[in-house]
């Protein structure tokens, strides 16, 4: 919770709201990356799937990296993150699913080598943002190619007035955000009474 509090103080400090509801914090996370509290960031993903069987976390490059790996660290668990690239480049080597980028408006193809995602895998994806759910569906796609199990989804600021934590929750994953956006403008941040 003191994690909660913090990131919700720290978007309300340093964010920034820019035109097409895209949000920067890259003065703490996606930028510039302040460790100690991308650490206890990790450290309460941590605490909310403890005991929950995971085994890896899924994430996918770049600014999902750095908040995985904290989790990662305390969850005593390796990280792999998908890599995004040409289809044209992608062997069958890999499980691949196509996401399009909600600030760049582009459609990427992700890809995991086969060799890091094994049907015995319980995956834990994370990543830094949750809008409209284009990149944790690409994530969900990765291990439903592998035959994984998806124990749930841990996402530092969710965007709560679009769609994607609804519709992904209501097909049954387990969906954890830090912080919950509700109302985003210019003058103001709303955030999601979480208990
Ligand atoms: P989605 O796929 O859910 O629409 O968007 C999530 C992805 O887009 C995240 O991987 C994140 O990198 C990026 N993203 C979405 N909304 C924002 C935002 O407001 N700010 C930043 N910095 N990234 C965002």
């Amino acid at each position: 919770m003191i994690a909660i509090r913090a990131l919700e103080e720290k978007i309300q400090s340093e964010g920034q709201v820019f035109a097409g509801n895209v949000l920067k914090v890259s003065s703490f996370l996606n930028q510039q990356i302040d460790t100690a509290f991308l650490l206890e960031m990790g450290k309460e993903i941590a605490r909310l799937y403890e005991g929950s069987g995971v085994n890896k976390i899924l994430t996918v490059e770049a600014s999902g990296i750095a908040i995985a790996v904290a989790a990662a660290f305390y969850m005593g668990v390796p990280v792999v993150f998908a890599k995004k690239g040409d289809a044209k480049n992608l062997s069958s080597d890999r499980f691949c699913a196509e996401v399009r980028s909600f600030t760049k408006g582009t459609v990427n193809v992700i890809s995991v080598d086969r060799a890091y995602i094994k049907k015995e895998d319980k995956l834990l994806l994370i990543d830094d943002f949750l809008a409209d759910g284009n990149a944790l569906k690409g994530l969900l796609n990765i291990a439903a190619e592998a035959g994984a199990e998806v124990v749930g989804a841990a996402i530092a600021i969710e965007k709560g007035f679009q769609k994607g934590g609804d519709a992904i929750r209501s097909e049954g994953v387990r969906v954890e955000s830090l912080a919950i956006i509700d109302k985003m403008t210019d003058t103001e941040i709303l955030f999601r009474p979480q208990d």
